[in-house]
C-alpha cells in the first residue's frame, strides 16, 4: 500500500530528525524477528522521541487506516513485532522513549518509559537499594514496553508473580492517538475498572504503552543458589515442596534443568562447565 507522500512529510515533521526511517538497510533487523521465523515488509519506522509526537504520528495514521505495529527490543518469540509481508503496516519503535521518569525509594515505586530495557530498570532500581524482580535472558536488550506487553514472566515468577502483578499504573496511546493516562502510584486503589490490565500481555493490539509505574521490592541481603541432581520430575516437584515449606518467600526461583539442556549448553557455551562430575539420565 503506496503511503501519500503529504502523509510522509506531515509525519516527518511532527516527529522531527531521526524520527522517521526509511532506509531498508537500516530497517532489516528490525523485519525479522529473534529466532529468523518471520519476516515481514515496512514502507518506514516511526522513533518518536516524546510521547506528544508519538501520539500526533498515530492520530495522522490511524486517520488515513495504516496498521502499525509497536516493536521495542524485538526478542518476542512469536512473531509479534513483526509486520507482515504485505508491506502495508508502519513499524513504532519505543526505543527513544527511555526516560526513567521516576524513582520514589519511600513509596517503592519506579516510574519509567516504554523503551527502557529490563536491565536499565534493575539498575536503577538497585542504585536506589530496591529491586526490580522480573529477570530474563533477554533483559539487556528486552523492553519494559514489550515486557507489558507480553506479560514477560522469567525466573523470578515463583516468588513476585509476572509482569503484571509489578505494575501500579500505565501511560498508553490508543490507536487513534488519544493518550490514556492510568499512571497511578496508589496501590490501595480500588477505583472502578482496572483498565491497565487489558492493555497487558495485549500485544500492542489495543494501544502503544509509552510508560509504567511499576512496584519496587527490598532487595535481598543475601543469595545462594544450589544444584540438586534428580531421578524425575515428581522429585523434583517434592523438593520443591519442602524447600518452600522450609524457605517460605525466601526461595525466589525453582528450575529444571533437564540433562539434554545441559549438553545443549557443554556443546555451545565456550568453558561452560557441568555442575557435577557425571552426566545423568533424566532430569538434573
Ligand atoms: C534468550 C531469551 C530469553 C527469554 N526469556 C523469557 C522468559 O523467561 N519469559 C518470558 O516471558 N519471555 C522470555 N523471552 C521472550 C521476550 O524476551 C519477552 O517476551 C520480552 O518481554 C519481549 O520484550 P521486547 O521489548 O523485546 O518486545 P518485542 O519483541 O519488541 O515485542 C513483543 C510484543 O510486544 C509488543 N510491544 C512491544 N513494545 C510495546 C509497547 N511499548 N506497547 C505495546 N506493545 C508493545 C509488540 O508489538 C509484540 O507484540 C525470552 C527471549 C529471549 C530471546
Amino acid at each position: 500500500m503506496a503511503i501519500a507522500p503529504d502523509l510522509v512529510a506531515r509525519l516527518r515533521d511532527i516527529l522531527g530528525p531521526g524520527g522517521l526511517v526509511e532506509d531498508q538497510d537500516d530497517l532489516a533487523p528490525r523485519l525479522t524477528d529473534m529466532r529468523g521465523r518471520y519476516t515481514g515488509k515496512t514502507p518506514f519506522a516511526l522513533r518518536p522521541a516524546t510521547v506528544d509526537a508519538l501520539s500526533q504520528a498515530m492520530a495522522l495514521l490511524y486517520a488515513a487506516g495504516i496498521p502499525m505495529v509497536p516493536q521495542g527490543g524485538n526478542t518476542g518469540l512469536v512473531g509479534g513485532a513483526t509486520p507482515d509481508e504485505r508491506g502495508g503496516e508502519v513499524l513504532i519503535l519505543t526505543d527513544r522513549l527511555k526516560a526513567v521518569r521516576a524513582v520514589d525509594p519511600a513509596g517503592d515505586t519506579i516510574t519509567v518509559e516504554a523503551g527502557c530495557t529490563l536491565a536499565q530498570v534493575q539498575a536503577a532500581a538497585a542504585a536506589a537499594d530496591r529491586l526490580y524482580p522480573v529477570s530474563l535472558a533477554s533483559e539487556g536488550t528486552c523492553t519494559i514496553g514489550g515486557n507489558l506487553a507480553t506479560n514477560a514472566g522469567g525466573i523470578h515468577v515463583l516468588r513476585y508473580g509476572n509482569t503484571r502483578e509489578q505494575v501500579l499504573g500505565l501511560e498508553v496511546v490508543l490507536p487513534d492517538g488519544r493518550l490514556w493516562d492510568g499512571l497511578r502510584a496508589l496501590r490501595k486503589d480500588n477505583t472502578g475498572y482496572d483498565l491497565k490490565h487489558l492493555f497487558i500481555g495485549a500485544e500492542g493490539t489495543l494501544g502503544i504503552i509509552t510508560a509504567a509505574t511499576l512496584r519496587l521490592w527490598q532487595r535481598p541481603r543475601v543469595q545462594g543458589v544450589g544444584f540438586a541432581a534428580l531421578p524425575d520430575v515428581t522429585g523434583a516437584i517434592t523438593l520443591l515442596g519442602r524447600l518452600r515449606q522450609a524457605a517460605g518467600e525466601g526461595l525466589t526461583a525453582f528450575e529444571l534443568l533437564p540433562e539434554i539442556g545441559i549438553g545443549f549448553v557443554l556443546d555451545h557455551l565456550p568453558g561452560a562447565k557441568r555442575p557435577w562430575r557425571r552426566s545423568r539420565p533424566g532430569m538434573s
